[in-house]
């Protein structure tokens, strides 16, 4: 038997009904923020993720799905692919290509799959999904303000609320301007130098090529050494510590709690100043349901002009698992079981028609069904009524409808069929 490849799975209904709610509310609450939907490729030149994430992130040294594209001529080389493990780079890239600076700042959305090659895990998979949002444009339209990064936040916390995942906690911490980092950096490197040989391989990699990096470590044996490690706080420089209050002032004015966490630096490297996470309890291990943060400097690193931005991803598959037990009404089971007797099968599809007009949800029998076979499927279908077609309902216009939990059975003129259903 061929099965779904490891990390991968299938979305079944009745799962499938809370993915559709979560994504409508999404729409509907990023709407309000002012937010159009962006849809890019799902592979893209395997050197946008490189120059976008960083060659030295877990991503890119690690994760990537990476193949070299068949040449189009004996005498080429193919071109390096990547199926996207994140959209910000994607985001980016268009934001480039069709100067979508024109239109001043942009507040871009998306939802769609990415792709990792990690270990996987409950709430961990090889192809998830992620819904993220991205404000981006030149600073003279407003890109570069802590106004955007706590609009950001402001709109998630409220989107949260809205899917009714109420214990969530903000984590907030700024990583600097890239020159407060080149100083982190430095200090990291030396910090480093006397116990990173303690330290696990990944680290002792990265203590000399990227030391930021190391705060991504998950290792237990090496949390008490990075404990130690000296804090980007630290090496905050005067612009940036301001912008960083200016957010906190912005937040604790609308009512978004928050807490500060000085080790939190993300796992890519485009990031600058604001930087966040939302986690929540009942989640265990994999508790990070979004993050993000600023990357001033990404469109530059691209190749494009300078263009500020801010932007999260949720963990799509991770948001419906903290949904589940509070979603119960999300699932909409028929409201009508039409059973049609022998020989009635293009009666009752009329009716059915007629009832769907009414924005109910019809499930439709079978004429080769005998009544009790089709009380059996509407039991299992969920359905609310089982309304019956033969032939005398026909001739007297007038339909036994009757209610599967009750077990109350009568007798419903066509026309009154639909208001007698909703009601
Ligand atoms: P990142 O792009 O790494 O900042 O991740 C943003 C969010 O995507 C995380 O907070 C998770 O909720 C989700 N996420 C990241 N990787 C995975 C994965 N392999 N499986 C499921 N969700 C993920």
């Amino acid at each position: 038997m061929i099965k779904a490849v490891r990390g991968t799975r299938d979305l079944l209904p009745p799962e499938t009904a809370l993915w559709n709610f979560v994504e409508a509310a999404v729409r509907d609450v990023f709407r309000a923020y002012n937010f159009q939907e962006i849809r890019t490729p799902i592979f893209e030149e395997t050197a946008l993720f490189a120059r976008g994430v960083g060659e030295e992130t877990d991503i890119v040294a690690k994760e990537m799905y990476t193949w070299e594209d068949r040449a189009r001529a004996a005498s080429e080389k193919g071109q390096s692919l990547t199926l996207r493990p994140e959209n910000t780079a994607g985001v980016v890239r268009a934001y480039i290509e069709h100067k979508l600076w024109d239109r001043g700042l942009n507040k871009l959305y998306y939802i769609g799959p990415q792709f990792r090659r990690e270990r996987p895990q409950k709430g961990r998979y090889r192809q998830f999904y992620q819904i993220g949002a991205e404000v981006i444009g030149p600073a003279s339209a407003g890109s570069e303000s802590p106004a955007r990064d706590a609009e950001v936040l402001e709109m998630l916390a409220t989107l949260l609320d809205r899917l009714g995942i109420t214990d969530w906690n903000l984590e907030l911490n700024s990583v600097g301007t890239p020159a407060d980092r080149a100083q982190f950096n430095d200090a990291l490197r030396k910090a480093l130098e006397p116990v990173s040989a303690q330290m696990c391989d990944d680290c002792q990699r990265r203590a000399v090529t990227n030391p930021l990096r190391v705060f991504d470590c998950k290792v237990p044996e090496d949390q008490p050494i990075i404990e130690t490690l000296p804090r980007i706080t630290q090496f905050l420089g005067e612009d940036s510590r301001k912008y960083f209050q200016a957010v906190q002032d912005i937040l604790t004015k609308v009512g978004v709690r928050f807490s500060l966490n000085d080790r939190l630096v993300r796992g890519l490297d485009y990031y600058t100043r604001t930087a966040f996470e939302f986690t929540h309890g009942a989640l265990g291990a994999q508790n990070a349901i979004l993050g993000g943060g600023r990357y001033d400097g990404l469109s530059e690193a691209l190749g494009g002009p300078a263009a500020p931005g801010i932007g999260f991803a949720i963990g799509e598959d991770r948001l419906v698992m903290s949904l589940k037990e509070t979603a119960e009404g999300v699932i909409r089971k028929p409201d009508v079981y039409v059973a049609p007797m022998a020989g009635m099968n293009g009666e009752a599809a009329r009716l059915a028609r007629e009832l769907r007009r009414h924005d109910l949800v019809i499930e439709l029998g079978d004429d080769g069904f005998r009544l009790k076979k089709s009380f059996e499927a509407a039991t299992k279908a969920g359905a609310k009524y089982i309304l019956i077609v033969g032939e005398s309902e026909v001739k007297a216009d007038a339909f036994a409808l009757k209610n599967l939990a009750t077990g109350e059975q009568i007798s419903v003129p066509r026309a009154e069929l639909a208001g007698k259903i909703q009601g």
